[in-house]
């Protein structure tokens, strides 16, 4: 009778850690399948990005309101290459792709602090869309508009992570159970968060 109960105990077990194996390989083949959709998301938003370059400073005026991206045309090409730049640098593309999908460990982060406006996190004050507004002052110009939607400036910091990739001198990290890391070597963009 307990040989019995011994080896179903033990065929639970088994059944249990199959399970435990299976469940491992839906997740790994399901992070490897965002993974390459992350990156030719990001690629096919790159090249757009580079083909539409001539005539962004067109799009930007249409998209923003303000005419002043195509009335400087050649200021507003220099601008977008070195915004492009930047977002390269800071893989602030992929950044964009996790946060969508949620691949980002900030789930359980709880946020103290405020925003001194000092302009940072905005790709290192080289977005083209920052404005100077004081000595050390900055404002997003594109604020309240239907083309910051599109952007995932809003949730910035969301981790100390974030805090550290632009040196955010104000907010900090109250709480923090990491649920899932970034990829290996992955950095993250800037954007500002609520009172610009
Ligand atoms: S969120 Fe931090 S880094 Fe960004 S503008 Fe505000 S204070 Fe500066
Ligand atoms: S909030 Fe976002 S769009 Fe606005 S200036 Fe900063 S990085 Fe650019």
């Amino acid at each position: 009778m307990s040989g019995t109960r011994r080896f179903s105990n033990e065929a639970l077990s088994n059944e249990a850690l199959s399970n435990e194996v299976l469940s491992n390989e839906i997740h790994d083949s399901d992070s490897r399948m965002r993974s390459l959709l992350r990156h030719l998301c990001s690629a096919l938003l790159i090249i757009s990005f580079v083909l539409l370059l001539p005539i962004g400073p067109f799009l930007l005026s249409l998209a923003s309101g303000k005419s002043k991206y195509a009335r400087d045309y050649f200021g507003t090409l220099r601008r977008a290459v070195t915004h492009l730049r930047e977002l390269l640098a800071k893989r602030a593309i992929t950044r964009y792709f996790n946060s969508l999908w949620r691949e980002s460990d900030n789930e359980d982060v709880t946020m103290g602090g405020h925003c001194n406006r000092c302009g940072a996190c905005c790709l290192n004050r080289k977005c083209i869309f920052l404005e100077q507004t004081g000595e050390k002052e900055y404002a997003c110009g594109i604020y309240g508009t239907t083309l910051r939607k599109f952007t995932n400036c809003g949730p910035y910091p969301q981790s100390q992570f974030d805090i550290e990739l632009y040196n955010c001198p104000t907010y900090y990290v109250i709480r923090n159970i990491p649920v899932r890391s970034y990829p290996e070597g992955m950095a993250t963009p800037a954007p500002i968060r609520k009172s610009r």
